[in-house]
């Protein structure tokens, strides 16, 4: 072994290269079966009744005049019609870009001037909170609405859309992967939200990724599918027939509640909602013995709070793990139910090429050594919209995740580390950079750095250092009620702001993050 791993290429590409079509033919297959259980509305829909809604969503589509490679945007909460509508997009050959509908009036506007969509669908809350804002930009040429509202000429009730043509199967494959089918932001290893472009090829063989379990069992997911984890993991196990309930935000009550309704055996989480679950007052009312697997992936997940669930819940079997990024399309690594190792996340998936390389000299090292994750192969995305991307690449063209990780003799990953720049609260990315920037516009700021402090419910809390400017006086109460109007919910600054003489730096000027960690002193209780 020359210290490259490769993944299985045990997946099969359709000629046609689109997602929508593949995903389509396949739940087909699952006829009567449950689909999807939305947990809040208990509106259920069967796999036959999904695809007759899909197909006439396309026909649809095209009435509308989305042609192929057009950007559509989808803002909403978690629901029935968020899924019809993404498939439908991708069928029709259409881009599909999802806006978080947590993002701040500023986020919005700067995700949506990188990708551009002409057609945006929304729910009514997303349409409340954004109409305006968005209407006022004048880049969204028509927006559709999922629940219907009768006053507004200006917006198409999704279920008043005309219907087109029922020969819905035109789309023509430009480039060899297919295309881009979707657009996901992430801020990478550095830097402000970027569009990254994942193609029909790489959701194809995302969905082929062997399934968590085979049995035939109930999955709920709360991870917004605006998100990759949300919609690679929804997408994958629908592709095998699962049935899959949902809610749209996290809510412990409805959560347990909808455990114990639809007797779910399967939990897909970020690690913050097992640390709830071990911690929970209210789990004692409700019967959650149908829990069979926790499957935990976008943020470290603490040893000890495995063994704490598994104490708590002794009838829980396996918590298995994953590990990947928006770049990746989702895990690049994964356990499943009969493929697991304590504290690991699990072995390379289909479709990528993985070493680990000395961050220093660049060499690749061997089983049992730490190094930079660095990947390759068709599960990787085309890189970010209006951004050259050369410098997240290696000359042998393996994508530098900014994550420090190593694997055994057998093949199974640990992570260790992250050097990249990111903050991740709760698994949600928190790039630092976009916070300084917002902080250096402070009148009063004249240095600052972010940072991540651990956080055992968290995992990270983004916290600044801030340098005063001369004979100016801020408070630390002023910068994050600041911070708060500017930023979307998970940014804000809840480790706090440290007030410092100097913010470390290179000799080049980049900030020495780790040394900011490092002069972190004992917070006070009341700042976590
Ligand atoms: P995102 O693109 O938002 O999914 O963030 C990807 C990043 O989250 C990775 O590059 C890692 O730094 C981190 N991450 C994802 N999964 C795990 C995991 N299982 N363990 C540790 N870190 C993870």
């Amino acid at each position: 072994m020359n210290g490259i791993i490769y993944g299985d290429n045990n997946f099969s590409l359709p000629s046609h290269m689109n997602f929508g079509k593949y995903f389509l033919d396949k739940i087909c297959t699952h006829n009567n079966a449950e689909a999807l259980i939305d947990a809040a509305t208990k509106k259920k829909i069967t796999f036959d009744e999904m695809a007759r809604q899909i197909t006439s969503t396309v026909s649809c589509l095209k009435k509308l005049g989305v042609k192929q490679s057009d950007v559509v945007a989808i803002c909403s909460e978690n629901r029935i019609e968020f899924l019809i509508t993404a498939i439908a997009i991708f069928y029709s050959g259409a881009i599909l870009v999802c806006v978080n509908n947590g993002y701040s009036e500023d986020e919005v506007v700067h995700v949506l001037h990188i990708s551009r969509p002409k057609y945006m669908f929304m729910s009514l809350s997303t349409y409340n909170k954004y109409y305006k804002l968005l209407k006022n930009l004048n880049l969204i040429e028509k927006f559709i609405i999922f629940d219907t509202i009768s006053m507004n000429s200006e917006v198409i009730n999704f279920n008043d859309m005309p219907q087109g043509s029922l020969e819905i199967n035109t789309y023509k494959p430009t480039e060899e992967n297919g295309g881009t089918a979707l657009i996901l932001y992430s801020s990478g290893t550095t830097g402000l939200a970027k569009a990254a472009k994942i193609s029909h090829r790489s959701l194809i063989i995302a969905v082929q990724q062997p399934t968590l379990s085979k049995r035939n069992v109930v999955m709920l997911t709360i991870t917004p599918w605006s998100s990759t984890m949300g919609i690679v993991i929804l997408l994958q196990e629908l592709f095998y027939g699962k049935t899959i309930a949902f809610l749209p935000r996290f809510d412990e009550k409805l959560y347990l509640h909808a455990i114990q309704t639809y007797k779910v055996c399967i939990l897909t989480v970020a690690p913050p909602t097992i640390v709830t679950l071990c911690k929970s007052t209210i789990v004692k009312d409700f019967d959650i013995s149908s829990v069979e697997i926790i499957y935990s992936g976008g943020a470290p997940l603490n040893s000890t709070v495995i063994k704490e669930l598994k104490t708590r819940f002794p009838h829980i079997k396996r918590v298995l793990q994953g590990y990947g990024m928006t770049e990746t399309t989702g895990a690049l690594t994964t356990e499943e139910e009969n493929m697991s190792r304590e504290g690991s996340v699990g072995k390379i998936v289909y479709g990528a090429i993985i070493k680990i390389v000395d961050y220093e000299t660049r060499k690749i090292l061997g089983p049992g050594q730490f190094g930079e994750v660095c990947v390759k192969g068709p599960i990787l995305f085309d890189g970010y919209i209006g951004k050259d991307s050369k410098d997240d690449f290696d000359e042998d063209g393996f994508y530098k995740t900014g994550d420090i990780a190593y694997y055994d003799e057998d093949g199974f990953f640990y992570i260790v580390d992250r050097i990249k720049e990111l903050i991740k609260y709760k698994a949600w990315q928190v790039p630092p950079s976009e916070l300084e920037g917002l902080l250096m516009k402070l009148p009063s700021v004249k240095d600052v750095g972010v940072v991540g402090i651990p956080d055992s419910l968290a995992g990270e809390l983004p916290t600044a250092f801030i340098v005063k400017q001369p004979n100016m006086d801020v408070k630390e109460t002023d910068i994050i009620k600041y911070i708060n109007t500017k930023v979307s919910p998970w940014k804000r600054l809840r480790g706090g702001v440290i007030f410092v003489k100097e913010i470390p730096k290179t000799g080049s000027g980049k900030i020495l993050r780790r040394k900011l960690r490092d002069m972190i002193p004992k917070l006070p209780a009341s700042k976590l």
